[in-house]
């Protein structure tokens, strides 16, 4: 039998591990069968029950594709991926896998899994082979290759995927052979978690992942004219959860869409207009997050401070009050509040809102590690990637080398021409901070400035039933200005700064 182990790349297009599980077992006349397997260290303490529920549609998704298409089925085991694997290499009375086929996944705690379970093929006489499909480029090779430098910048980049010749077109759907199997179904999020999901958004799967990438590029004057930096964080008019970017990173995190299914979609809509170049660009986007992947996988300690030279290092304070009311969207700034708010219930953000909230939470104002925010997103964030999660955040926290310089802080309330670009009616802080659905629009990003009377007809009373700000930005930005400065400056002498007392640290709430 021919075992497919799906991870990410939850697809049947451009999945090159079932294309060649698929005409491996039409040559010897065998199965195929194709399985995941939940592994119980991705429990509740690390995934959101959003993301969780995202998975499990995407499962659903693959198991309907298989029946309906196939004849065929996706089976889901349970338990630690080396004791499934052991029990299917030495056969479990229905399956015995010959040969095991997988999509490479380059993060750490992959790498370290699929070398356990390399190990027990190895004993157990089966076959393996691995395909790179969840990156334009196969990264392990490019960061192989001779003359490889690490790109830190668009062109880097660019220059790189240019070196490795065009993006492979994707591959199409493989003809399966049928799969008669009983039990081993895909489980309801209820088995699993006590609560109930919250976000609607965005159905798993790749059924949703085709049609909102046929949506997109339906619209190639959306798709040529896409600016991200131009793009809204506050949603669309009169639906502010609704992406006004693509919404495509919960799918491509899963590998329910192919990322060189969606360059190609996008040239084919770029070809023969005019249209706009990277880093703006959506394949701008891409490139990005291709440059993560391969940061991730060739710089030692990605993921940490300590050890990383894509980081700076600095004398991050610890105030967990400080973090849990950024985390529940209890800051006292609405823009900040109503955007972690939207991470709890939604499982997204926008881009500029990723900036605002990171920013905030880091030198701009609460003086917290980027590890603790980019933990929180690790958890709640539908399209919660290692690799782009932990370049993302090293870049807003101004440490690393390809970061924006540390001395561009965002205001957290935006005004017409913060380039955070936040709609101005206030529909979209109305929407994730009920409390503030009454206050008047020109005091939606800054209620404590409200009159007291027009607070009370509003219903909202700062500090009674809405927060006051956490710190007075003004003052936290020039104390974190200085810090951080020095810190540098200590870094250059050899002498880093000793952490910040808690009194230092906060710059005291704002009457
Ligand atoms: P679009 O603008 O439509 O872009 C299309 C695709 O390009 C995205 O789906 C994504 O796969 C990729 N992309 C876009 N922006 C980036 C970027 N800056 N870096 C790398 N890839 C990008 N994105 C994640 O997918 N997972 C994360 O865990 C993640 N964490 C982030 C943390 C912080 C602090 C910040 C500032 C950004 C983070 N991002 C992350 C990047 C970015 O915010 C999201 O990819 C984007 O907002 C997703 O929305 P979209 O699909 O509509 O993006």
């Amino acid at each position: 039998m021919k075992g497919v182990w799906f991870r990410k790349c939850l697809r049947l297009h451009d999945n090159a591990a079932l294309a060649h599980a698929a005409a491996a077992a039409e040559a010897d006349g065998e199965l195929v069968v194709p399985f995941f397997v939940l592994d119980p260290h991705f429990d509740r303490s690390r995934v959101g029950i959003n993301r969780f529920q995202f998975l499990l549609e995407s499962l659903k998704c693959l198991d309907t594709r298989l029946r309906s298409e196939h004849r065929s089925r996706l089976l889901v085991f349970r338990g630690a991926p080396e004791a499934v694997l052991q029990r299917l290499f030495e056969g479990d009375g229905r399956f015995k896998l010959g040969s095991l086929f997988w999509e490479r996944d380059t993060e750490p705690y992959a790498r370290e899994r699929d070398a356990r379970v390399e190990a027990l093929a190895k004993q157990a006489g089966v076959h393996t082979a691995h395909f790179s499909g969840h990156t334009l480029l196969d990264i392990d090779s490019v960061v192989a290759a001779q003359g490889f430098k690490p790109p830190i910048s668009m062109s880097g980049v660019q220059a790189m995927v240019a070196a490795a010749g065009p993006v492979k077109e994707p591959l199409p759907v493989p003809r399966l052979p049928p799969l008669p199997a009983d039990g081993l179904e895909v489980p309801d999020i209820s088995e699993l978690y006590a609560d109930a999901p919250t976000s609607r958004c965005f159905p798993g799967g790749e059924r949703h992942a085709l049609a909102r990438l046929r949506a997109v590029c339906a619209d190639a004057g959306y798709v040529c004219g896409f600016e991200k930096p131009k793009t809204a964080s506050t949603g669309r008019p009169g639906k502010p959860w609704e992406p006004s970017t693509t919404g495509l990173s919960p799918y491509l995190k899963f590998g329910c869409l192919s990322p060189r299914t969606a360059w190609h979609e996008v040239a084919r809509c770029q070809r023969g207009r005019a249209h706009s170049k990277p880093p703006q660009s959506l394949h701008g986007q891409l490139l990005f997050r291709e440059m993560f992947y391969v940061l991730g996988a060739c710089v030692p300690n990605f993921d940490k401070q300590d050890g990383n030279r894509m980081c700076k290092e600095i004398p991050w304070g610890e105030n967990p009050e400080m973090l849990t009311a950024w985390a529940e969207g209890r800051t006292g700034y609405p823009f900040i509040d109503a955007l972690m708010r939207q991470l709890r219930e939604t499982g997204w953000m926008h881009h500029l809102g990723r900036h605002a909230v990171a920013c905030f939470l880091t030198r701009g104002d609460l003086w917290q590690s980027w590890t603790v925010g980019r933990d929180h997103f690790d958890k709640m964030l539908l399209d919660a990637d290692w690799a782009v999660n932990n370049g993302n955040w090293l870049w807003l926290a101004g440490v690393a080398p390809f970061s924006a310089p540390y001395f561009r802080i965002y205001d957290p309330c935006p005004g017409e021409r913060s380039s955070l670009n936040a709609e101005q009616t206030g529909e979209f802080v109305r929407h994730f901070v009920p409390e503030l659905k009454d206050m008047p629009a020109r005091y939606i990003y800054k209620p404590w400035t409200a009159p007291a009377a027009v607070q009370k007809s509003a219903g909202c009373v700062i500090g009674r039933d809405y927060p006051a700000p956490i710190v007075d930005h003004k003052a936290a930005r020039e104390a974190n200005l200085a810090r951080f400065k020095a810190a540098l400056e200590g870094s250059k002498s050899g002498h880093m700064p000793e952490k910040f007392g808690a009194a230092e640290r906060d710059p005291g709430p704002m009457q």
